[in-house]
């Protein structure tokens, strides 16, 4: 019989990844989706990969507890992975609360429904690299000291103890996937990367002629979402669960980014790029960088595309997608 999942934050760019590889695995996949005014665009992502006729949609919200159980009894799911959250760093100094509620809380909504629906399920919890915020070490892995800098951070830090929790608590085979920055043509616009390929692709269409950034010395590990799924299904595969870094092992500043993405189609970014202050955040996560020979050796994982690589990708999906409107 098919494995079934079961994924929350499915029309996320992560879940829309992880979607195609568990079907391209033959499993049975379902997702969790809350009901939203702008359900028409809400499968966009699913779509783009050409698996939304391929999930089957739950109607359920992270924040409603009764709506998880019945969405667990529904299921049976073999595996879960709670990719759900208020997922933007910059906003959730705006709301806080709901960062809390959604990315904290509804981490332990989904670990309750497993629990008390069946406890035999195994669990991922997507954690993340912003819990190292202030680092505390140059180069960070599983060992490494947290220090949270956003309500997004101490949110998801919460909800990492809490997968350990249930682990050492309840034998529940729950595993955290510290992921540092990945990225796709399916992220959201909001993201310091996206933003750059969008505006990328307009400048050199002729749409734009600038874009203004905030911190542009600010440096990330940044990796592809494709690759990056791969290593949280390899976690539940493991005889017994535990927590990962899933990083490139290369960190470089946005600014560095920024060259790369404009020098794809042959422009210089110090042309186009203006820094605007109001983009800057109240506290910033300066650097990150981790290291990813856990994963490796434990799990086989790698990651294959370079950061040339992606933002080439991201680049060029931005290009088709505004000729697509212009046509
Ligand atoms: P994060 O690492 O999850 O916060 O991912 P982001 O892509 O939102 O931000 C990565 C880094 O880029 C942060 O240090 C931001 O301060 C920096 N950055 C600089 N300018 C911008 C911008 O215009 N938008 C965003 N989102 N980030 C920016």
């Amino acid at each position: 019989m098919a494995k079934r999942a079961l994924i929350t934050g499915v029309t996320g760019q992560d879940g829309a990844y992880l979607t195609q590889l568990l079907c391209d695995k033959g499993y049975e996949v379902f997702g969790i989706l809350r009901r939203s005014a702008s359900s028409d665009v809400i499968g966009e992502r699913l779509r783009w990969l050409g698996v939304l006729d391929r999930i089957n949609l739950i109607d359920a919200d992270l924040l409603d507890l009764g709506s998880l159980i019945r969405a667990f009894e529904q299921v049976h799911p073999d595996e879960v992975y709670n990719l759900a959250a208020q997922s933007f760093v910059k906003s959730s100094w705006n709301q806080p609360i709901l960062t809390g509620q959604a990315t904290g809380m509804g981490a332990v909504n989904v670990l309750e429904s497993l629990r008390i629906v069946h406890p035999k399920a195994r669990f991922y919890q997507a954690s993340s690299s912003e819990m190292f915020g202030l680092i505390q070490e140059p180069v960070q892995n599983e060992k490494t000291p947290f220090y949270p800098r956003s309500p997004y951070a101490i949110a998801k830090l919460y909800a990492h103890w809490m997968t350990v929790n249930y682990r050492e608590s309840f034998g529940i085979h729950a595993s955290n996937g510290i992921l540092f920055n990945h990225e796709s043509p399916l992220r959201g616009i909001e993201f310091v990367t996206r933003r750059v390929t969008d505006a990328v692709a307009r400048i050199s269409l002729g749409l734009s002629r600038s874009l203004a950034l905030g911190n542009v010395d600010a440096s990330r590990d940044w990796g592809h979402a494709r690759d990056y799924v791969k290593a949280m299904w390899l976690m539940l595969q493991q005889d017994e669960p535990d927590d990962y870094v899933v990083a490139t092992g290369r960190t470089v500043t946005v600014r560095e980014m920024c060259r790369i993405a404009f020098a794809h189609v042959g422009l210089n970014w110090e042309d186009h790029v203006e820094i605007n202050q109001d983009l800057m955040r109240p506290a910033e996560v300066d650097v990150l960088l981790g290291d990813p020979s856990k994963a490796k050796a434990k799990l086989g994982w790698e990651p294959e595309a370079s950061l040339e690589d992606l933002i080439a990708e991201m680049v060029d999906a931005d290009i088709a997608r505004h000729k697509g409107r212009l046509a």
